[in-house]
């Protein structure tokens, strides 16, 4: 085995694989995660017999996930079995309106076509926005660390290129295609897969839809953690070292290349490459002095992504009534946006998403029951919410579910915990809870993220949601991806 030795900052799902595509390319590897669990953000809280993922519900590009067991010299579907989601949603609007949005094609044209019959063409016409878009940066963007891309693109792929609305704003490309207010709402809502707003987002972000329609929403049997245990499991097999507790304090560096990490309870790990999973906007600190990094976020609320408000309940009642994903929009989305973005305080009328794996997995809570995820989009401050800013939240997420027809489950209800932005931040030390690291908007914070290799410092790397390509667990894979490349040319000659 390699003599030569790798530092992780982090045991996020991008430090994990990381850890598990150099380990099998025979690094010696050691994953310092500052939490008392791996798995970062794609966490779970198991309490009376119901199982939860505290974090990611729904995945998309499903070969991505394979991709990472093939590099292992193993197959996904030997371990996991994912699980394609009809229907993908279902949505429910202020004014009454409901219906689910499947990638059944004649069942949804006819949704459709009974929300505005004008909005038909103007699905296949968004659809090919997105999946032109996707032919482009399937290969570059997605691959690709952007200094690599224009050896990669093949100019005749350009003219896939859609120029009349890529470098728009994704709101108006999405008026302009629908007319129906709700499918622009429920399109509108994309850009909140990676922490941002339509309002200020690029049209770029058509790919997201794109995605989803065409590949599908998937789910993992037995629940989303399944995935973080079985990486677990290979990292057993593949000798990574795999320490909990073991926060990160300071990197150290002699003459611009990195030497090793110190522990915050001083231990000195030498290291030949070190690999930051935790959110890159702290490597500044870490590299100064290592002194209260996790005090002063240099990235100003501003730059960050959204951040959340998540409720779990285990509830003792089995509810055959509701989906396995559901939206409940809010009345005025402009509005909504406008108190996360410019207000930057928690919508009055929230959109709430509920996800309730248990419909589609049983194996996931006891006998009789449901577990609701409930998420709200918050802003990313650094603010301290306390009992009564939850307990007021609260009442705002349950009032809309109430109103939109959500079963009562107040009196249902058996285990109960809450992921406040403040909870989220702390726990994954992430600047207020900013799930995505910086956000999306605008073409620069878009496509130019924190690079994965560092152009200061010699040997530091950086993988996960808040560098390059970006958030979300397939994109978040491709970091690894892209990470592990770069360090096999630059750092094995
Ligand atoms: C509520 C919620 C819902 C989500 N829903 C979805 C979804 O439906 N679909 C989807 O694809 N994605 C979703 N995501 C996003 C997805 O979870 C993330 O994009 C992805 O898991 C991030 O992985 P990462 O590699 O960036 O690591 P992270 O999950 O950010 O983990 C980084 C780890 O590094 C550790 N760390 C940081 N600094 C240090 C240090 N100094 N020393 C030691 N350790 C350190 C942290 O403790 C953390 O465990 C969701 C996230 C949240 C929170």
């Amino acid at each position: 085995m390699s003599q030569r030795r790798v530092v992780i900052i982090g045991g996020g799902l991008g430090g994990l694989a990381t850890s598990l595509r150099l380990a099998a390319q025979g690094w010696n590897v050691t994953v310092c995660e500052a939490g008392g669990s791996f798995g970062g953000k794609m966490n779970r809280w198991c309490e009376r017999g119901f199982r939860f993922d505290t974090g990611p519900s729904l995945v998309t590009m499903p070969w991505v996930f394979a991709e990472l067991f093939e590099a292992l010299g193993s197959r996904l579907e030997d371990h996991l079995e994912l699980m394609r989601l009809h229907p993908i949603a279902a949505y429910s609007y202020d004014d009454g309106t409901q219906f689910v949005h499947t990638t059944n094609m004649p069942e949804w044209l006819g949704t459709v076509r009974q929300l505005d019959r004008r909005d038909v063409d103007g699905f296949f016409r968004f659809m090919e926005l997105g999946s032109r878009l996707y032919e482009v940066s399937k290969d570059t963007f997605l691959r690709r660390r952007p200094l690599d891309w224009m050896n990669a693109t093949n100019p005749a792929g350009l003219t896939q290129m859609p120029w009349r609305y890529a470098w728009g704003n994704y709101h108006k490309a999405v008026a302009a295609h629908f007319s129906s207010p709700h499918l622009q709402q429920l399109f509108d809502r994309y850009p909140t897969y990676v922490g941002s707003s339509p309002y200020k987002s690029p049209a770029t972000l058509a790919v997201i839809p794109f995605i989803e329609y065409a590949f599908g929403g998937w789910y993992i049997k037995g629940g989303l953690y399944r995935l973080v245990e079985t990486l677990l499991e290979f990292a057993g097999q593949l000798r990574v070292t795999m320490l909990l507790k073991a926060e990160v304090a300071r990197i150290e560096q002699d003459g611009g290349r990195v030497t090793g990490v110190q522990l915050a309870d001083g231990t000195r790990l030498p290291a030949d490459v070190i690999v930051m999973n935790g959110d890159a906007s702290n490597v500044p600190a870490l590299i100064a002095n290592g002194n209260g990094h996790l005090k002063a976020h240099p990235m100003p609320p501003a730059e960050r992504s959204m951040s959340g408000l998540v409720f779990l309940f285990g509830v003792k009642r089995t509810m055959p009534e509701i989906h396995h994903h559901q939206v409940f929009f809010s009345a005025d989305y402009g509005r909504e946006f406008a108190q996360l973005w410019d207000e930057r305080r928690f919508p009055e009328d929230p959109t709430v998403y509920v996800n309730a794996p248990s419909r589609s997995d049983r194996s996931i809570v006891p006998d009789e029951g449901e577990i609701l995820f409930v998420m709200a989009n918050a802003p990313a401050n650094d603010g301290e919410w306390n009992e009564g800013d939850i307990r007021e939240a609260r009442r705002r997420v349950m009032a809309r579910l109430r109103r939109g027809g959500f079963p009562d489950i107040e009196n249902e209800i058996v285990v109960s915990d809450v992921w406040t932005p403040r909870r989220l931040g702390s726990r994954y030390l992430m600047p207020g809870g900013a799930i995505y690291g910086t956000h999306s908007q605008g073409w620069r914070k878009a496509f130019l993220r924190p690079p994965n290799k560092d152009r200061k410092y010699q040997g530091l790397y950086y993988v996960g949601g808040s560098t390059h390509p970006g958030g979300g667990t397939p994109i978040v894979l491709r970091s690894a991806q892209i990470t592990t490349e770069l360090i096999g040319r630059y750092e094995r000659a």
